[in-house]
């Protein structure tokens, strides 16, 4: 049986890039984008070719659709050319930023920017690559925990991602009849570079976090890559139209 290859945006660096080194570990081929950080792609890339697997990265703006149509004919000369196959088989729609602002506080640039990176950028990505995702495939889209309960300081960034989470259920009802499942993975605050770091680096928040969840400390990119690796794996194959999060066990 010929091996999995899986697409995944922002794997340069945090969740995308551990995603990216499960797959790899389960012996699936790995194609990520990365946006600016071209040097951190190239470095996933060695890592999981120092594993004895294979990778490539393309360069993605998520929120420029404008873009789609070149960045499907890259990834479909990437696929022949590096991969030697005309489809993916998993999507994991993972690329995004953190702004922060109260709801007072918030500009419409700001917003525009949230839902262009956070909605609009993986609607119609994931619409363009529809062709060169196998029959039979997975997606997995990346929520937060904030789609879930409330913090200051969230509101357009959370509403996003609740527009993700119900997005997904009308993906896995349209794409079921192809055979293609779609999760929606929901982490919840996880020590990485997102939002200037501040989960990793605020030990008044890190502490916040720590003492709000059952397993008392915050995430690590680790606990994400396993768990989207986890539902792309076989045991994976059942689970359709769900909202899984992966928290630790946050404000249960
Ligand atoms: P991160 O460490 O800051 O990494 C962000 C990734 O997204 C990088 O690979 C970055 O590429 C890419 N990216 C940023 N803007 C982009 C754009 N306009 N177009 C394409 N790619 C872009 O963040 P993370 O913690 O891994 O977050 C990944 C996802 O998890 C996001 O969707 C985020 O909303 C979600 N999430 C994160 C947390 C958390 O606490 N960390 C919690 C819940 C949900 P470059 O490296 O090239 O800049």
């Amino acid at each position: 049986m010929s091996k999995k290859i899986a697409l995944i945006t922002g794997a340069s660096r945090g969740l995308g890039k551990s995603t990216a080194l499960h797959l790899a570990a389960q012996g699936v081929d790995v194609i990520g984008t990365y946006h600016s950080k071209q040097a951190e792609a190239q470095a996933v890339v060695a890592e999981i070719e120092a594993l004895g697997g294979r990778a490539h990265m393309l360069q993605l703006d998520v929120s420029d659709s404008s873009s789609f149509d070149a960045f499907s004919t890259q990834l479909a000369q990437a696929l022949g050319e590096v991969f030697q196959a005309s489809q993916f088989d998993f999507l994991v729609n993972n690329a995004g930023v953190g702004i922060y602002n109260s709801f007072a506080e918030t500009s419409e640039a700001q917003f525009d920017q949230l839902v262009d990176i956070h909605f609009k950028g993986p609607f119609f990505l994931t619409q363009k690559l529809l062709p060169l995702l196998a029959d039979g495939g997975r997606i997995v889209n990346v929520s937060s925990g904030l789609a879930r309960f409330s913090m200051v300081g969230y509101a357009a960034y959370a509403s996003m991602k609740g527009a993700i989470e119900v997005w997904t259920r009308y993906l896995a009802k349209e794409l079921g009849p192809r055979g293609i499942n779609v999760n929606v993975l929901a982490p919840g605050a996880i020590a990485t570079d997102f939002g200037g770091g501040t989960v990793r680096d605020n030990a008044e928040v890190n502490q916040m976090i720590a003492s709000s969840t059952a397993l008392g400390r915050v995430g690590e990119a680790d606990d994400i890559g396993a768990a989207i690796s986890m539902l792309l794996g076989d045991g994976g194959k059942w689970i359709n139209g769900q909202r899984i999060e992966a928290s630790g066990g946050i404000f249960l």
